[in-house]
């Protein structure tokens, strides 16, 4: 393997800046291999030698790629000078990757956030080009019917006059409020709640279930989050 200095593999995967890290090093509070290393140009291969900070072992890779269950009252930025954000609920062992959402929910919304570091596979699921599937899972205030699978198939004219692309619709209970799913491949603004609204009705709960191939763990709790496995990165790849 390639070896590189050890500042710039500490200071790569969030440790602080060059000289931060150079800092910490000559502190003596970085190990490789069970030695004190005190000179930051030494070099190591960061795959293969064991690199610890402070006593705790570093996990050195690139990328990372967690899949969060969203909870209410969290928006999906990296800060927001308000809110507290998804980011919050990470460890600070993922925190030093510096992941953010990829991809949006509202605040009010639940469910599959895919959280990352990877940019460039960030931006091949939220390109437009690429047109990947978004299902939710809807309760709706007001009984949702056959009619209104051919009006989603056939596009929903939204308030600023823009018509959605197709959207597949599933009824699983039509009723007061109707328990429904519904797929799409876009991401305007609020863009379930405003199709409901364009027909008449009201979302009052909504849950992201699925990215692409990427499905919630309904085994999540709100608001916990775990790795994706190597089957589901390469699903997304
Ligand atoms: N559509 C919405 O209206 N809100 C979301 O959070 C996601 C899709």
């Amino acid at each position: 393997g390639k070896k590189e200095r050890l500042d710039k593999v500490l200071s790569n995967i969030g440790y602080g800046s060059r000289k931060d890290v150079k800092k910490f090093i000559k502190d003596g509070i970085v190990k490789v291999n069970n030695e004190t290393i005190l000179n930051n140009e030494f070099k190591v291969n960061p795959y293969e030698d064991l690199i610890t900070f402070n006593g705790e072992e570093i996990l050195y890779r690139e990328y990372i790629y967690l899949m969060m269950n969203k909870p209410k009252g969290l928006v999906s930025s990296t800060d927001d000078p308000l809110t507290r954000t998804v980011i919050d609920l990470l460890e600070e062992e993922y925190i030093v990757y510096k992941p953010f959402p990829a991809g949006r929910l509202d605040k009010d919304t639940e469910g599959l956030l895919l959280i990352t570091n990877d940019g460039k596979l960030a931006h091949q699921l939220l390109s437009p080009k690429k047109g990947v599937d978004k299902t939710y899972y809807v309760e709706v205030d007001g009984y949702v019917e056959e009619k209104h699978i051919e009006e989603f198939n056939n596009g929903i004219v939204l308030d600023d006059g823009y018509t959605t692309l197709p959207a597949t619709l599933k009824i699983q209970d039509s009723n007061v409020i109707s328990k429904v799913y519904l797929t799409i491949q876009e991401g305007k603004f609020h863009q379930v709640k405003r199709m409901f609204e364009s027909i008449g009705m009201k979302v009052l709960y909504l849950k992201r279930i699925s990215m692409g191939p990427l499905k919630l763990d309904e085994s999540l709790e709100t608001g916990e989050y775990r790795e994706l496995t190597e089957e589901e990165i390469k699903l997304l790849k």
